[in-house]
């Protein structure tokens, strides 16, 4: 095992089977020298530099019905809000107080917000923060909408392709969604300029090795800037309630495979990995992780925006206690950058 890792460190990739034997071992000393050579590479693009963004959760109403998520438009006990203009100012005037230099606003598919209300957002945040990256992750929206965000003053976008495998993606997914929309919109985002990035759950219900290996071909192919993955957490809520999460071994064996393939990509420890694990997001950071989103949001939305349970908010998570993560970031041998953050070419 030790050979195949060493075999993707000096040559990006691997075939199949190799890829399946790696996912599959569950060694802690393969887990380990993975991780030593995953931190190799990230430290040669990006140093120590741990790259924040500040995550606001715009809205938590949503058109769609995706059957693993926590605000999925059946889910009646749901509690739904939506932040009006001057409530993100507030929480990017918070933020930029705090040193963050990128934000990320998040949300379901709220048809509240059409392309010209998001764009007059965008607008107000180029205009008061010229000098911060702005992301959006809202979902799927036209090729045109796309470009009038990115016109707007938009930088980037995340968009999990969530499952590369058409018949899995059916049953996470309703009737009426479909993969080859989901590339499409990815496709249309890279093509408009949009640093992209994709992404995927690890421990979904039904998700075989296979599955998790043409996750890794279609990023291949996408070739994003960002790759955003965590475990699958269930939402008590869902039909998928009493399905079992994903772990975070498997999850931290997939970032540091994915770190060794795209040694230049930003790849965020997840507040998902987080939350299922103690030292969730310092064991990511130890494994090529580049990336921490803390959440920005008005605390009395925070546990509205919920995408499962028991969601990481308090101490190190949350904005607020940035102090905190700060320590936890040094303590693992980083250090916080007071910068954008961008994709380097
Ligand atoms: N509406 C936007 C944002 C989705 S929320 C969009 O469609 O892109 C961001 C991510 O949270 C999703 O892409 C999904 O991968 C993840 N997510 C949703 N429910 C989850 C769950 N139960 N466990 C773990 N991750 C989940």
């Amino acid at each position: 095992m030790i050979n195949l890792i060493e075999k993707l460190y000096h040559t990006g990739d691997l075939t199949n089977a190799e890829l399946k034997a790696l996912i599959e071992d569950d060694s802690a000393e393969v887990s380990a020298h993975l991780a030593k050579r995953a931190d190799e590479v990230r430290q040669k693009y990006y140093g120590k530099k741990v790259f924040l963004r500040g995550l606001i959760e715009i809205s938590s109403y949503c058109k769609n019905d995706c059957l693993y998520c926590g605000i999925r438009r059946s889910n009646k006990s749901a509690e739904r809000y939506r932040l009006d203009l001057s409530q993100i100012m507030e929480c990017a005037e918070n933020g930029y107080k705090l040193g963050f230099r990128t934000f990320v606003m998040q949300g379901g598919e709220d048809a509240f917000f059409t392309d010209e209300y998001i764009c007059g957002i965008i607008s107000e945040l180029r205009k008061k923060f010229p000098d911060c990256a702005i992301t959006l992750s809202l979902g799927e929206r036209s090729a045109v909408g796309y470009r009038k965000m990115k016109a707007a003053g938009a930088d980037r976008y995340l968009l999990r392709h969530e499952t590369a495998n058409e018949k899995l993606y059916q049953k996470l997914h309703p009737a009426e969604m479909s993969l080859d929309n989901r590339k499409n919109c990815l496709y249309n985002l890279i093509e408009t300029g949009f640093q992209t990035g994709s992404g995927f759950m690890v421990g979904a219900p039904f998700q075989t090795t296979d599955d998790l290996i043409s996750d890794i071909r279609f990023l291949q192919e996408l070739q994003p800037h960002m790759i955003g993955i965590g475990p699958f957490i269930p939402h008590k809520d869902t039909p998928f309630k009493n399905e079992k999460g994903g772990t975070a071994e498997l999850t931290l064996r997939l970032l540091g495979i994915l770190r060794l393939m795209f040694p230049r990509v930003l790849l965020p420890a997840t507040t998902a990995l987080g939350t299922i694990a103690e030292n969730g997001r310092t064991l990511g950071l130890k494994t090529g992780c580049n990336v921490i989103m803390p959440n920005l949001s008005p605390k009395e939305v925070r546990k509205k925006y919920n995408l499962y349970d028991n969601k990481l908010i308090t101490g190190g998570e949350a904005a607020e206690g940035l102090a905190l993560l700060k320590a936890e970031i040094e303590k693992a041998g980083y250090e916080v950058a007071d910068e954008r953050g961008d994709f380097v070419d």
